[in-house]
This record gives C-alpha cells, structure tokens and sequence, in this order.
C-alpha cells in the first residue's frame, strides 16, 4: 500500500508531462485568442458550496464527495469540479461591478468518488470556461466553438456535439409533473436513488447511470414540449449561431446533465472511440446559480473539459507530436582533476541559456559518451588530458560525428553559435 497511489489517481510521470503542457498550451492559446483569463481557486471549499451550486440531490453530491471535517471542526470538500468555486469568487471579489461578460478559464485538479475506470479516476483534471454576466444564446455559442476549436485544432475529428435546453425555473414544472406521471406506473422499479429523486427532482431520473432506470426512462416526455416562449426563442437563436459557425450539432433531449444548477442550454461533446467514457466535455448555462451561492441576480453559462479523456483520444489516435527533449550539449571529463573546468563550462553555457548535462559520478569516457547518446546531446564537449594541457577542448558535433578542438575560453560563445545556428 505504501508504494501505491491510492485507487483512482495516478502519478503523471516525466514522459507524460509533455503531452500535458502540449494540451495546457493549446488551451491557453485559444482562451487568449477569444478573451478568456485564468482564475485559480483553492482545491477545497466549505461543503455548503457545493450542497448549494451542484444541488443535494445530484450523484456528485450524494455520492461522490471527498468531505471531511478539518481541526478547526469546519466541514471542508475536495472540489468535484470548479464552477462552484468560480462563480464563489466572482462574488468574493465583486467582479459582477466589471462590464459584463466576466470571462474566466482554469485548469487543475477535481475530485470525484467513482468507480475508477478508463478515462473515470478520482483525482482527474478538467479544463473549463465560465461567462458570467451575460443572458443571450451568443454566449452559449462562443463557448461551445471554443470547446470544438480546442479538440479540433488538437487534431480530433468524429466529434459529436449535443445540445438540449433544460428549460427554466418558468417552464420546468410542467414537465415535472409530465415526468413523474410517466415514471409513476414504474416507481417500484425504480432503484432507490431515483425513487427518492421522484419527488425532490424528476429530472435527475433521466441520467442515471443505473440501466434499468435508463430504460425506463425511454419514451420520457420531451422537454422541447413544455418549453417557454423565452427559453424556445434562446434555443433557435443558439442553434442559428452554431449553423452560421458551420458547427455540426444533434439536438439530444435527454441531454439533461448530472448538475442541478442549469437552465436553458446543455451540451456535451462526445468522442465515440472512448467508449462508456465517450463525453470528453460537458457543460450549460446556469441563470440560478449565482443568485443561489449568495451573489446578485446573474446569468452565466460554462462548460469542463476532462483533460485526461482528450489525452487518451489523442493518444489513441497517434495525434500527440513527437516530445524530443534533446540536450544541447553534454560535457565529458573522464579525469576528475579537470572536473572544476569541465564545471564551470557547464555551468556557464547553463547561465547562457543551453540546456546542458554531464556526468556526476567520474565514469569512465565510453561510460560517458554512452550517456549523452541517451540524452540526445547535439554537441559533446570533451575535457581530454592532452587538450586541457594547452587550454583547449575538443568539440563534437554528434550530427555529423565532425569534431574540432576549441579553446577553453571560447566555448560559450562558440557553442552558443553554434547551436542557435545548427
Ligand atoms: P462534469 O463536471 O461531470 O460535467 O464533467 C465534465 C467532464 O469532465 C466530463 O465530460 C469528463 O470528460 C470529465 N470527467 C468527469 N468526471 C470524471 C472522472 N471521474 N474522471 C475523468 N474525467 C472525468
């Protein structure tokens, strides 16, 4: 146990990393091109926000929640996703008193008890966007175009989006009263989450992951019937938006989502050859939420991007490039008398922005040659006796295999030539 991780999270270890930053830059990269900032808030949170931001009687919450009481007695929560937190600081630090919309992005870490599986872990990190402040459907499409520039300019094709509208504190009771007039006939079959769900909200029905409530939950009554003028009217002027984008969408309506808090429009975008963990990204528009942590009357809509589910289609995909962390040079002293020189050259091409390497342990020169091959030094730097006798080195060029002798006191601007120019 003690040489394990615990079950659902794993180490991202130094040959993974790469591929990380490469998906975090491509991230910044479009935030920055539609105007998004980085926030950054605590892993954890007081429980109270998340009973009230994600709803009491959603999975995350009932279920999925790392909660404990800290020394101080005060009941903390592991953050199971960043929205809550998002919108908790809008509030904190005013950001509502901005011109609207406030446009924030983050990436890090949330935790979830799941059942681990492919693409499903405890400890997993999303990527995500919130826009506060502002009520239309151009919103809603600029985020979702964001979501598919990412995965697309990743490479990603076969992407499937999804959208629904979920309808709005106005319409949703009509529906609500449809919903458990089709689920009554039923309610003994029901599992035990979802008979108790029945009366607190008939909605969350329609996504548990239980199969035989999926089943009945076919046939269910559609929200698009019960919709309200003001929630039909966002849900075409979204869709015209995503058609003039020449984005490709499936209006899906048992697209309900597994978070209390959304209004009017859902989306998830899929990736089919993940499997059972297919949804790379998912997200909606949450007019309540604010209201209901405590801030003022505020329209707002985000979406989350899981970032190891887009790792795993990229890799399956042979889509990440080819992450070389060649060396630019590494220095070969085989006599540890001239292990002071060989330093201080290392030392001062390192201060010259080179990324160098050497030996550390006096081995010998075949020993040392065999370490700059695997870690792809470009140049080798050789302090032999005889050349450190007349102040001299001898430089390689592992390319090519051409090698010269240059003076000691010119390495680094040699080197430094040579490897802007090679
Ligand atoms: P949600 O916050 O549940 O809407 O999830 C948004 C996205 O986060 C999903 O589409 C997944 O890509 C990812 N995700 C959610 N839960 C997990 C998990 N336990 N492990 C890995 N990725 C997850």
């Amino acid at each position: 146990m003690l040489t394990t991780a615990p079950r659902g999270t794993k180490d991202i270890m130094p040959t993974d990393v790469t591929a990380w930053r490469y998906l975090e830059e491509t991230m910044r990269k479009i935030c920055a091109q539609y105007g998004y900032k980085e926030i950054r808030t605590p892993v954890f949170e007081h429980t109270e926000l998340f009973l009230r931001g994600i709803g009491e009687t959603t999975d995350v919450v009932e279920k999925e929640m790392y909660t404990f009481t800290d020394r101080g007695e005060r009941s903390i929560t592991l953050r199971p996703e960043n929205t809550a937190s998002a919108v908790r600081a809008y509030i904190e630090h005013k950001l509502y008193a901005d011109p609207a919309p406030t446009k924030l992005f983050y990436m890090g870490p949330m935790f979830r008890y799941d059942r681990p599986q492919a693409g499903r872990y405890r400890q997993f990190h999303q990527f995500g966007i919130e826009a506060l402040g502002v009520p239309g459907p151009n919103i809603d499409a600029e985020i979702i175009l964001l979501a598919v520039q990412i995965l697309q300019s990743l490479g990603l094709k076969d992407l499937k989006l999804k959208i629904n509208s979920v309808g709005c504190p106005k319409c949703r009771p009509e529906h609500r009263v449809k919903l458990q007039e089709f689920f009554k006939p039923h309610f003994d079959e029901l599992c035990k989450d979802c008979q108790s769900r029945y009366d607190r909200n008939p909605l969350r029905l329609l996504d548990c992951k239980n199969p035989h409530c999926h089943e009945l939950g076919e046939g269910a009554p559609s929200l698009e019937e019960c919709l309200c003028d003001e929630c039909k009217a966002h849900f075409a002027g979204l869709k015209e938006l995503l058609t003039a984008a020449g984005v490709d969408y499936e209006v899906d309506h048992n697209l309900v989502r597994g978070l209390d808090y959304y209004t009017k429009t859902a989306f998830e975008i899929q990736y089919a050859p993940l499997g059972a963990q297919s949804a790379v990204c998912g997200g909606g528009r949450y007019d309540g939420l604010i209201k209901e942590v405590g801030g003022p009357e505020t329209p707002g809509i985000g979406f989350a991007m899981g970032m190891e589910r887009v790792l795993l289609a990229l890799e399956s995909q042979n889509l990440l490039p080819d992450f070389t962390d060649a060396m630019d040079v590494f220095v070969v002293c085989p006599n540890q008398e001239h292990f002071a020189k060989a330093f201080k050259a290392a030392i001062d091409l390192r201060r010259n922005g080179l990324k160098v390497d050497y030996d550390f342990q006096g081995r010998s020169m075949k020993a040392q040659m065999k370490a700059a091959n695997r870690v792809k030094a470009h140049y080798v730097l050789i302090f032999g006796d005889d050349e450190v006798a007349r102040n001299q080195v001898v430089l390689r060029n592992m390319a090519n295999s051409e090698q010269k002798e240059i003076a000691i006191s010119d390495i680094t601007t040699i080197l430094q030539t040579e490897v802007h120019e090679g």
